[in-house]
């Protein structure tokens, strides 16, 4: 019976998930989940994000992919602690597994711990990690559609990020239909129109993420 197997595996995650909740508000750590399909833009984001805050404010950054290393060691780049999750196959992060990664963190001295998930936009929108938020990253080059496609993944979201607006004049996207489908989902989903290759956009996003924080 696969629908009792599951339910069992998010039951357990939702105790992990708690417990994560309850570390953060102890600690006063604003986590955000960050959710999007493959190449979206969510490690540049990140990138691009430590390089404007970090003498502002204290963030590490935990990573899930499959495989490899490869992000962890572009966010280290910048001067920011990451710890890389390697799910081995496995399509979304687990609570349980960012509890493991929080362990690896200096967490006393963070202000913000951003979760990248594993690039999907489907199962990761189950899984509770206890964040205090949650963003979804839809590229530009993905289509217009992706908001009537996977509606869990914009209805549970608090900030939408629509990247890679640098390539709109090139594609057949449009931003307003985005932005009708994801309201119509989530009334209140804050909304950003980026580039994080030309920056444009990105100072109304780190403005949100400081604020948010407070
Ligand atoms: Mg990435
Ligand atoms: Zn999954």
């Amino acid at each position: 019976m696969k629908i009792k197997v599951n339910k069992k595996i998010l039951e357990r995650n939702e105790d992990f998930a708690e417990s994560n909740r309850k570390f953060f508000k102890k600690k006063n750590i604003f986590c955000i989940n960050m959710i999007s399909s493959p190449g979206s833009g969510k490690t540049t984001i990140l990138e691009k994000t430590a390089k404007a805050l970090k003498n502002k404010i204290n963030i590490a950054v935990i990573e899930g992919d499959l495989y490899t290393e490869f992000d962890a060691d572009r966010i280290r780049k910048t001067g920011l602690p990451a710890v890389q999750i390697e799910t081995k196959g496995a399509c979304h992060l687990s609570a349980q597994q960012i509890t493991k990664a929080l362990h690896q963190l200096d967490t006393d001295k963070l202000d913000i711990v951003v979760i990248e998930n594993v690039g999907n936009l489907v199962c990761p929108s189950d899984f509770d990690l206890g964040e205090t938020a949650r963003a979804v990253v839809l590229s530009t080059a993905e289509g217009d559609d992706k908001c009537a496609k996977y509606p869990k993944a914009f209805a549970q979201a608090d900030v939408l990020l629509i990247n890679k607006i640098d390539l709109v004049k090139h594609l057949d996207f449009n931003i307003s239909r985005v932005k009708r489908d994801a309201k119509k989902l989530n009334k209140d989903l804050k909304i950003f129109e980026i580039s994080a290759k030309t920056a444009k956009g990105m100072q109304g996003w780190f403005n949100w993420l400081i604020n948010a924080k407070r």
